[in-house]
Formats: structure tokens, sequence, C-alpha cells
């Protein structure tokens, strides 16, 4: 679960500042996946970097809580501590899936488990174990593509993949130590509809098997129907559900 608590984020322009996130308020529950859509510089990218602790917001709390543990205030922790936080408990998928060029499917995943742990130490870190709740082996590896439907391509490089395979592998990569919150910015931006379409059934599907709380920033919305929520973002700022709900009445 992760709630964003009154964020405001703001960015130096020229001798002002620009407000790009505007007293934000939201949830996103387990096992739901909550879609933020808006117009192109409403905000959306900078409130998921937010969510992702990649960015520490000027006010407000980002609590990120696990089912074995109370809530964290991310806003508030050290950049060390932010990235421990990502490594353990959140998954992100960009919209360019951000591929290694040379490694195969399978090796991206591999990869992650030799990120530094905050939890195991150095030691752990060459056994390959990163910080994250699951040791990053090849079973790991193995059942991952096989939940994102690559299990045939785990020896491929992305040059060799589709762009709809690519994501894949980025989503299956996201999901190594079992994020409790899954962050994902415009998946489907690159691809044509049928296969953003089945990226999007992808992200539903894992999200209510998973339980992860999955926050999706996407500005078309022809793939509604994989979304359980949706929440609009106007000019920084959360649109009231009602209204939004409205605004995208077909
Ligand atoms: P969206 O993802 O909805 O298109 P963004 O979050 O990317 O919107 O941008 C929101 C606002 O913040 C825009 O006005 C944008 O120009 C500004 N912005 C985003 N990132 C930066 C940055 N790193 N530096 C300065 N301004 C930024
Ligand atoms: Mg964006």
């Amino acid at each position: 679960m992760i709630t964003l608590d009154d964020v405001t984020l703001t960015f130096p322009d020229g001798d002002r500042r620009v407000i790009a996130v505007d007293h934000v308020s939201l949830t996103a529950a387990p096992g739901v996946v909550t879609g933020i859509t808006g117009p192109s510089g409403s905000g959306k990218s900078s409130l998921l970097a937010v969510a992702a602790t990649l960015i520490r917001p000027d006010s407000g709390r980002v609590l990120i809580g696990g089912p074995d543990g109370a809530p964290v205030d991310a806003a508030r922790l050290s950049r060390r501590e932010a990235a421990a936080l990502r490594r353990e408990r959140i998954g992100i998928v960009f919209q360019q899936s951000n591929l290694l060029p040379s490694l195969t499917a399978g090796e991206q995943l591999l990869v992650m488990g030799h990120l530094g742990g905050a939890r195991d130490g150095g030691r752990a870190d060459r056994a390959g174990r990163g910080g994250g709740r699951h040791r990053v082996d090849r079973a790991r590896v193995a059942e991952l593509l096989d939940a994102v439907g690559l299990s045939q391509h785990a020896d491929k490089r992305p040059a060799q993949l589709s762009g709809g395979q690519r994501q894949r592998v980025a989503i299956a990569r996201a999901l190594v130590h079992d994020p409790d919150v899954l962050l994902v910015d415009e998946p489907t931006s690159a691809l044509d509809q049928e296969r953003g379409g089945a990226v999007m059934d992808l992200l539903a599907r894992l999200t209510h098997e998973r339980g992860t709380a999955t926050l999706l920033v996407t500005h078309d919305l022809v793939h509604r129907g994989a979304l359980d929520r949706l929440v609009t973002v106007v000019d920084g700022r959360l649109v009231p559900e009602t209204a939004g709900a409205a605004l995208h009445a077909a």
C-alpha cells in the first residue's frame, strides 16, 4: 500500500518555481490498479517519481507500508535509505523498457540480485542476494518470465525481442523482489494498440494475483478497461473523482 498525503513538488523555473504536484493526496490499495490520467505536463510523471522515492517532495508524506510492518514516510528518508526501500518494496516500469542491450532477458532479471543489498551487506551481494525478500536465482527468474509469458525467450537479447516483449521483461524485472508497490509510467506509449492492450491486461492480472498496489500513469484511455480505478490530474491537482469520471464518460 502507498499513500501520498498532501504532497507538493516544485521545480526551479528561472527565478520562479513551477508547481508540478499541488497538494495531492492519493492512496493505492493492494491488488488494485489505480490509473492516473491527465493532459501532458499535468504532473503525472512527477507524481510517480515522488511515489517512487526518486524525488523528494517539497512537502507532504509518502507512506509506504507492507503487510509485515508499519508504514514509513519515504519523504523523510535519506537517499541511501530511500534506495534501500525502493529495492525492497517498489517496482518501477518506465515508458521505455530501459533494458541493458548486452544482457539476455533472463540476465536482466538475474542482475537485479546483484544490486547492493541493504539488509544482507556486501558478502550476501557477492553471493547473489540483493536487498529484497526473494533470492534472485534461476528458478525465480524462470517463474517471473513464465508469469509474463516469455519462458521461450529467456535467452534473447533486447534487439531480438519486440517492443511488447521488451516491456514484459521490464515488468518481470520490476517484480523480481516481490514489491508491495508497482509504479508504471505510460507503459504502452511505444506500442500499437493490440500489444498495448496485452501489456495492460498483463499488468492488471499480475496486480490482482500478486496483490501489488499499482499506480499506472496513462494519458490515453483506450485501455481504460484494465484499470480498477481512475483518477485525473490537471495542473498538478487531483480532480475530484466524480468530476473526473464525468470527464471520461464516453
Ligand atoms: P506529465 O507526466 O503529466 O506530462 P510532468 O510530471 O512530466 O507531467 O511535468 C509536470 C510539470 O513539471 C511540467 O510543467 C514540467 O515542465 C515540469 N517538470 C517536470 N520535470 C521537471 C524537471 N526535472 N525540471 C523542471 N521542471 C520539470
Ligand atoms: Mg509523463
